[in-house]
């Protein structure tokens, strides 16, 4: 069975609205027996919540069928030897739930050394040093052994001293992905990767990234395919295709999985940036809108 892999937003729908052709391409895809997976570095969602989204637009597509960076973070660390035991996570409670559903053990958002910190120290140009009077006061649990960053609308100083304690004094480090941006309605807002640099830059220590452009949620992705390709018989998977908007992340993942990489000209890339594109980060293909997903050798047939 042939895989298609689809980033979400900028291919299926922007925003909230559907883009032409979405919702007849999956269903294209799948009559003619593709395993139609999503895959997204977004890690503040549960898969749960994209199977809502994707039902709501008509689109159709299981939990099974989702894999998000938060879940493919998830089974990234469950398959490390040794397991973490100890996981602080710099991100959203999705991020958590995700990593808590294969049975680790992740500290609760509430219990972070310098959650609550006095008014002088938390209002800003009160007194600069009740800050760091506050934190260097705290009483602190042993560190965790493995921090894990998602994207987070919650950062804070206190956040970043404890994945620096913990970082320093031998954790593994790991991110969901290194997203620049998180663009919402009307403007951007800073992605997960400037909580990575931050911490990086704090430790002097590089993160393991699961998300694109790195190759581990397209292989949890073809994993999955696997899992239920094998269903139907041994080395049943054939040939795999991502469809995604962008060339430093979809394309260059595509590319370390390696699966045919389709760029679409319908969200982050225009045909101006594209040609500006290099390495691995270049598409096999570019089409302008889904329609013409058809007429790509690699669907001939279907
Ligand atoms: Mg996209």
């Amino acid at each position: 069975m042939p895989v298609a892999v689809f980033d979400m937003d900028g291919v299926l729908y922007r925003g909230g609205v559907l883009l032409p052709g979405a919702k007849e391409t999956l269903e294209r895809l799948r009559r003619a027996g593709w395993q139609v997976f999503f895959g997204t570095n977004n890690s503040t969602a549960t898969r749960q919540e994209y199977v809502d989204r994707l039902a709501t637009l008509g689109l159709g597509g299981d939990l099974e069928h989702v894999v998000t960076s938060a879940y493919a973070t998830a089974h990234y660390l469950e398959r490390l030897d040794p397991k973490p035991a100890d996981v602080f996570v710099v991100g959203s409670n999705g991020l958590r739930d995700e990593i808590r559903a294969v049975g680790l053990k992740v500290r609760e958002a509430a219990s972070l050394p310098g959650n609550d910190p006095p008014p002088t120290a938390s209002a800003d140009g009160v007194d600069p040093g009740a800050m760091r009077r506050y934190l260097v006061g705290l009483d602190l649990p042993p560190p965790a052994d493995t921090v894990v960053i998602g994207l987070d609308l919650h950062l804070t100083y206190a956040k970043l001293a404890e994945a620096q304690r913990a970082v320093l004094a031998g954790a593994r480090l790991i991110c969901s992905n290194r997203d620049r941006a998180y663009p919402v309605e009307g403007r951007l807002l800073p992605g997960a990767g400037s909580a990575v640099a931050a911490i990086e830059i704090a430790t002097g220590r590089t993160a393991l990234c699961v998300g694109k452009p790195e190759p581990f949620l397209f292989e949890e992705v073809l994993r999955r395919a696997d899992a239920h390709a094998s269903l139907a018989g041994p080395g049943t998977r054939g040939r795999a295709v991502v469809i995604g908007d962008s060339t430093d992340y979809d394309m260059v993942a595509a590319h370390r999985v390696g699966a045919t990489g389709v760029l679409i000209l319908t969200g982050l890339t225009s045909e101006d940036a594209l040609a500006h594109a290099s390495g691995e980060a270049v598409p096999d293909r570019v089409i302008g809108s889904l329609e013409d997903l058809f007429s790509l050798p690699e669907l001939a047939g279907t």
